[in-house]
């Protein structure tokens, strides 16, 4: 494909796919990331060649020659989103072209070739189409999109390869709070940072989760549920979560929270809590926020709220802090209420259920 040509998808429907009661039984409990549906997206590039072979076919497991790149260098970048259900029976997906952006953002970071924005949209487009079936019925439950992009050149130097395999798989998920909102309890890592100045960040590749696995490990160890990752450098700034972002609320109606210099994921939840939280009135500041700061206001209740936030929970109270030397609650450890109310905002546009002025249900 060259410059703006739409690429052209070969459908070719699973023969075999999962049974109407198969499927239902499935639906019934999905969990998350365990249960797939019958198709994927594959997507071939080569340099000199461009994105070509584009397909919708049955999910299957893909050949790998034991020398391909990213098995050895780990370069590979993903996307995560998700489709619900509308109350009119359609569709919907919350601002894909963000996905795209930052899917390419990614890969420039990477050193991998661009996937036009249109391309990435449209494969998403495809598979939910082939199977729609799939997305469960369940208010809070959605399904879940992984598209991603990985070195698929067979050879062992250390330099970009010249040839990419672009997947699209999806995972019916159940709702993340099953008995209603509940306050998370999240892990300071005193061992461990995720990204530094330069590094790698601001991008989603998988090298960054893994890099997080031992922290998220310790985290769990000591009862949490996630780790808060602190500066690189002086280790005293908070980051973000090992799969969040956060948000500090003041007993002043301000909002804070750290801002994009290339050591945390760009959310795009982030993105539209900041400008959910500025048309409610609130003050918003992308500013660093110490740990030690975090600590002191909880204690002396300037600091009311504080929030994670992300595809997979949306908006997520965080209750209480646990560090090596100690533990402290904020807002006693309830759900606030600038939290809450943001959260349903979120919630209702993504369903379909509340006014969208700025075009991000698609
Ligand atoms: N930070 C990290 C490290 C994440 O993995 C995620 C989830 N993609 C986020 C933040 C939140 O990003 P988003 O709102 O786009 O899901």
């Amino acid at each position: 494909m060259s410059g703006g040509d739409k690429l052209d998808f070969e459908i070719r429907p699973n023969p075999a796919p999962v049974s109407a009661a198969d499927r239902a039984a499935l639906l019934a409990n999905p969990g998350f990331g365990r249960v797939f549906t019958d198709h994927m997206v594959t997507i071939r590039y080569a340099d000199g060649k461009g994105w070509y072979d584009a397909r919708v076919e049955a999910r299957a497991p893909i050949p790998m020659d034991p020398a391909s790149a990213v098995l050895h260098y780990a370069q590979e970048i993903f996307e995560g989103m998700k489709a619900y259900r509308a109350d009119d029976g359609g569709v919907t997906m919350f601002r894909p072209y963000a996905n795209a952006a930052r899917f390419n953002t990614s890969a420039a970071r990477m050193a991998m070739p661009a996937l036009p924005e249109e391309t990435f949209v449209d494969s998403l487009h495809r598979l939910i189409e082939i199977d729609r079936e799939w997305i469960p019925e369940n208010e809070d439950a959605s399904l879940y999109l992984r598209p991603f992009m990985f070195a698929s050149e067979v050879f062992l130097g250390v330099r970009p390869a010249n040839e990419y395999l672009y997947l699209v798989i999806a995972s019916p998920a159940g709702a993340y709070f099953a008995g209603g909102v509940k306050p998370v309890t999240v892990w300071v890592s005193p061992d461990y940072t995720r990204a530094g100045p330069g590094g790698t960040g601001a991008a989603k590749c998988g090298g960054n989760y893994a890099a997080s696995l031992a922290a998220q490990a310790q985290a769990i160890e000591n009862g949490c549920d996630q780790v808060v990752f602190l500066d690189a450098v002086e280790r005293k700034y908070v980051d973000e979560l090992g799969g969040m972002n956060v948000f500090f609320v003041y007993d002043d109606g301000t909002v804070a929270t750290p801002p994009l210099t290339g050591t945390i994921l760009p959310g795009i939840t982030r993105e539209s809590v900041i400008a959910l939280a500025e048309a409610a009135g609130h003050r918003v500041e992308e500013r660093p926020v110490t740990f030690a700061e975090w600590q002191a206001d909880a204690a002396s209740g300037r600091l009311r709220e504080v929030f994670a936030c992300g595809t997979a929970a949306v908006v997520t109270p965080i209750g209480r802090v646990r560090f090596p030397d100690g533990e402290f609650a904020v807002g006693g450890g309830e759900p606030g209420t600038v939290t809450m109310a943001l959260r349903q905002q979120l919630v209702d546009i993504q369903r379909g259920k509340a006014a969208d002025p700025d075009n991000w249900v698609h």
